[in-house]
């Protein structure tokens, strides 16, 4: 099927007649074909599964939950996607699993953290451990062939196929007329010309193949994963360098996302929050490290510091942590810093907000040959 808007409006809406029914209107003897289509909530997704659907497959929603897939207000949405599709949904929190592949991707990674190639092949793997334990013919996926160009071009679609174990089993009716026939056409569960060819990033396809479908409420196409964020990828690299990749724990990675991050020595990081929502996220993770927050009746903001942190450590800190602080003058503030049950207050000078010294701890994307300062 081609991509253009004629082609698009005038095929693949209808149920076809193969799996459902004869010619003639009586019902074949063979059972209905079930189909598992992996369900992000996104509009390629939500299009791939009815599609399918409309076919005459019977299609089961399957979401799979990780550490970066958004949490419950996520989920609110992707059950609300199921529904106005009127589909069955199947949540499989597989998070802990999934630390592995963002640890160690054998197919490495994006322009950020973003191990995208190995992430697919991890969740067709689970959709054919569902495909298997449910009697399922197929997994349906919405992957478009060019949408990404790292880890959805032509050979990066059939390896991933391959190493999930599916191999023919595993259909992207998007992309279908584009890659080699898989087992629903050659089997006549599916017709060829049912299927799509959509190529590309564009989504004026999509969007006309939604209204088509009379899909009326989707997600917008918007970053989504933290771990294609730049920024966020630098912190990840930073902490699998100095804890080691198989000691950054979920924790850990939740942390990566939330405030400033500063790299005062190799034994040591601090965290400082941004807002009130970030200063209790950060209090909430003190277990383990130390939090240093300013004395009443300063006001500023909470942080964490990691590592194994020196007295001096713990000073040069407090004095980042002052500069942020509400104050007027460099006069020195009482910070409280709390390690475990033991609580004490020090006096901090704050750094001047101008300080070169803090843009060479900040924990970001550097431009090449940007060089790193000294701890003083
Ligand atoms: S964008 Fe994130 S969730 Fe999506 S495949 Fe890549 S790493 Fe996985």
């Amino acid at each position: 099927m081609f991509v253009d808007s004629a082609t698009i409006l005038g095929q693949g809406c209808e149920p076809s007649v193969k799996n459902s029914e004869h010619a003639d209107g009586t019902s074949p003897a063979t059972p209905k074909r079930k189909a598992i289509a992996l369900f992000s909530g996104g509009l390629d997704s939500i299009l791939a599964a009815v599609l399918v659907h409309r076919l005459g497959i019977d299609v089961t929603l399957l979401h799979v939950q990780h550490l970066w897939s958004g949490g419950e207000a996520s989920r609110r949405k992707i059950r609300a996607a199921a529904d106005r599709v009127g589909l069955t949904l199947r949540i499989v929190d597989a998070s802990n699993e999934h630390l592995g592949v963002v640890r160690h991707p054998k197919h490495g990674y994006g322009s950020a953290a973003n191990p995208c190639v190995d992430c697919h092949i991890f969740m067709l793997r689970i959709g054919k451990r569902i495909m298997e334990d449910n009697g399922a013919d197929f997994v349906v996926s919405g992957e478009v062939l060019g949408q990404r160009p790292k880890s959805q071009h032509y050979d990066a679609l059939l390896d991933v196929a391959a190493e999930s174990g599916l191999g023919d089993r595993l259909l992207r009716p998007l992309s279908a007329n584009l890659l080699p026939d898989t087992l629903p056409v050659k089997e006549g569960w599916l017709r060829r010309d049912d299927l799509f060819s959509l190529r590309g990033r564009r989504r004026e396809a999509q969007v006309m193949l939604a209204s088509e479908f009379g899909i009326e409420e989707y997600p917008q196409p918007a970053g989504g994963c933290l771990l294609t964020e730049k920024a966020y990828g630098a912190r990840v690299f930073d902490a699998f360098e100095h804890m080691g990749r198989d000691a950054v724990t979920r924790d850990d990675f939740t942390i990566l996302g939330i405030g400033r991050h500063f790299r005062l020595s190799d034994a040591t990081k601090l965290v400082v929050g941004r807002d009130q929502s970030e200063n209790e996220a950060l209090a909430g993770f003190a277990s383990g490290r130390v939090l240093i927050e300013p004395a009443l009746p300063t006001v500023g903001p909470a942080a964490l510091v990691e590592g194994a942190p020196s007295e001096e450590d713990l000073e040069l800190a407090a004095s980042v942590v002052a500069r942020y602080c509400d104050h007027e003058d460099a006069a020195p503030i009482n910070m409280q810093v709390t390690e475990g049950k033991n609580r004490r207050v020090v006096s901090a000078e704050p750094l001047d907000a101008d300080d070169a010294r803090l843009r060479g701890w900040r924990i970001e994307p550097k431009a090449p040959g940007a060089r790193r300062f000294a701890r003083r």
